[in-house]
């Protein structure tokens, strides 16, 4: 306006001076006014060329600063595009935490269109469905995964149940859900599901094993009450049959007492470490009972006064070492010889170890042989009244106690049975640093005794 009025004001003063100059006062007026016009429209085009000439670049910049319109209209036009351009920022930045939070999830999150083209997966499903994030973003996915399960599944459009791909990338087992969302674009969710499935099939076969365990002495008790009713039995059957009966209800028993010990090691928290059990005293009474149950038949050998304490529980730790013992009993023949030991271990920690040059177990069991229910021999373990549980029971409470069972064994050469326990869960009840009134009167060093 401001220059506008200037504009006018100039080409009026131009105009009068050229119409005095000759001595035209009506042309003087004209030319005035036409020069006036002139410089308005022509300032006003500069100026609407900057402004275009700004918003033809990439209108990074400010916008052309002026007065009038045109610096206004530029102004306004600067303003609007900031807004936009930072809503813009804003929401391009939470998409990409949204993206990033979607990526840090542990399943696959694959997006596709209506036509089944990748719209975006995450590395989790490109890792299940063998993808390449990038190279593969924008093609159909039914052309790319190699399940036919799954192509059959996305074509079918029936997502009510999930699909499950066994066998997936190896030896996996993939759970995959569909959702429809948007215009028919579909969300696919993977998880790998390969633990539950295995944890699954283990509580399955436990129960299966456990049903069978008891059904058997229940079905030989079943068959005893039936003799005991229907027939009159002699006084020297009846103690027979009583005798036999005693013994299934025997064997009921240890393997629901069995179960009972695995339930409570798997339900309770980590033993701590600030209460300790002198080992001596433990592998007296494990010793003691491994001889009462050889009743002669083995050389039984006891490492005694090793002066040493265990961190934990000494009911486990006599369980543990107690199931070494009685298998080591039970599975070396009529002559053979049996060793209870401690060994330290050089950094600080130690194991127990039951030796035994009874027959020996072949390699391919040994890593099977802490599972629930496994037997190299089920009639020797079930004839010398074991429950297939007492490994694992062993393995639970070494573990529990921050060590691991180890066992060594080859046919024909016996068996070492070890658990070794680390620095943190050992010491010598003799270590000055215990102050006198915590050590007790216990020798340091090993004497040997066989039974
Ligand atoms: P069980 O109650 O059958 O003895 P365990 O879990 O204690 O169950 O042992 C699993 C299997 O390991 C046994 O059935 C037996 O075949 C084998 N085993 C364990 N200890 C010995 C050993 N000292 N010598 C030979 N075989 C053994």
């Amino acid at each position: 306006m401001v220059l506008a009025v200037l504009a006018t004001a100039l080409g009026g003063w131009l105009g009068y001076y050229l119409g005095h100059w000759l001595n035209l006062q009506h042309l003087a007026a004209a030319i005035g006014a036409g020069c006036a016009v002139m410089l308005v429209v022509m300032l006003d085009s500069i100026r609407a060329h900057r402004l275009m000439n700004w918003l033809r670049g990439d209108a990074s910049g400010p916008a052309p600063r002026g007065v009038g319109l045109w610096a206004e209209l530029g102004y306004r036009m600067e303003r609007g595009l900031r807004d936009r351009e930072r809503v813009a920022d804003r929401e391009r930045l939470s998409l990409e935490q949204f993206l990033h939070a979607i990526e840090a999830s542990p399943n696959g999150v694959m997006l596709l269109d209506a036509q089944d083209h990748i719209q975006w997966c995450n590395s989790v499903a490109a890792d299940h469905f063998s993808l390449d994030p990038n190279r593969d973003r924008l093609q159909r996915v039914t052309n790319l995964v190699r399940y036919p399960a799954f192509v059959t599944y996305l074509q079918a459009g029936q997502f009510a149940q999930p699909l499950t791909l066994s066998n997936a990338r190896g030896k996996a087992t993939l759970q995959v859900i569909v959702r429809v969302y948007g215009e028919q674009n579909r969300l696919v969710l993977s998880l790998d599901i390969t633990d539950r499935e295995r944890a699954e099939a283990m509580r399955r076969d436990f129960v299966a094993n456990v049903s069978h365990e008891i059904r058997t002495p229940l079905t030989v008790l079943a068959g005893f009450i039936e003799t005991m009713a229907s027939l009159n039995l002699t006084e020297a059957e009846r103690k027979r049959v009583l005798h036999l009966m005693q013994q299934q209800t025997h064997r009921m028993q240890t393997l629901v007492g069995d179960l009972l010990t695995l339930a409570q090691l798997e339900g309770s928290p980590r033993p701590a470490a600030d209460h300790w059990v002198a080992l001596d005293p433990l592998l007296g009474r494990v010793g003691s009972d491994a001889i009462a149950l050889s009743a002669g038949r083995h050389q039984i050998v006891l490492e005694r006064m090793t002066g040493v304490e265990i961190a934990g529980v000494e009911t486990e730790l006599l369980s543990a070492v107690a199931n070494l013992m009685s298998n080591a009993v039970r599975y070396t023949p009529e002559g053979g010889r049996i060793e209870l030991q401690w060994r330290p271990g050089a950094e600080g920690g130690g194991e127990i170890a039951v030796v035994d040059n009874g027959p020996g177990i072949a390699r391919e069991h040994l890593p099977r042989l802490s599972e629930r229910f496994y037997r190299v021999d089920g009639s020797r373990s079930r004839d010398t009244g074991g429950t297939g549980l007492g490994l694992s029971i062993v393995k639970h409470v070494v573990q529990r106690h921050g060590g691991e069972l180890r066992i060594d064994s080859e046919v024909g050469q016996g068996s070492r049975f070890r658990l070794v326990f680390p620095a943190a869960r050992v010491r010598r009840s003799d270590d000055p640093a215990l102050g006198e009134e915590s050590a007790p009167a216990l020798l340091a060093g090993s004497d040997k005794e066989a039974a």
